[in-house]
């Protein structure tokens, strides 16, 4: 017998709410999504969800101590902890851009870890040969 839920589609800023019968992974019937990318995002959330990875790197000699970062597209979320954890062994010195890479091809997915903003040097601070990430 299917299963009725509730899905909120992160594909775009609208957030439809959407209702879906589900036999295990197999979409029955759905109803409230505005356009067909909901539907897609349905049927990826039954059967290989993603999910977009926001988090943060430390900066040396910058003006802030952290800059935020995020995928390129959204990362299997099975792979969102291991991703997370070997983020947290990075830094970046600075100046750092906006839209930076950060790390390419992260964990052999195809997706690259930018980051979201640019935070400036100290000043004084100057990245010794060798340094950096
Ligand atoms: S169903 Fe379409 S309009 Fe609604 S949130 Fe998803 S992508 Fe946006």
């Amino acid at each position: 017998m299917p299963d009725e839920r509730e899905f909120i589609c992160v594909t775009c800023p609208v957030g439809c709410s959407i209702l879906a019968k589900v036999e295990g992974q197999e979409l029955i019937e759905i109803r409230g999504q505005a356009c067909q990318r909901g539907e897609a995002f349905v049927r990826e959330e039954l059967t290989a969800p993603r999910r977009m990875l926001t988090t943060t790197v430390r900066v040396r000699g910058g003006k802030l101590p952290l800059v935020p970062v995020r995928s390129s597209a959204p990362v299997p979320q099975g792979l969102l902890f291991a991703l997370a954890r070997a983020l947290r062994q990075v830094e970046l010195s600075a100046p750092v851009g906006d839209h930076q890479p950060v790390m390419l091809n992260a964990l052999d997915t195809g997706i690259d870890i930018v980051t979201s903003r640019a935070v400036e040097a100290c000043e004084g601070y100057e990245e010794k040969p060798g340094a950096g990430t």
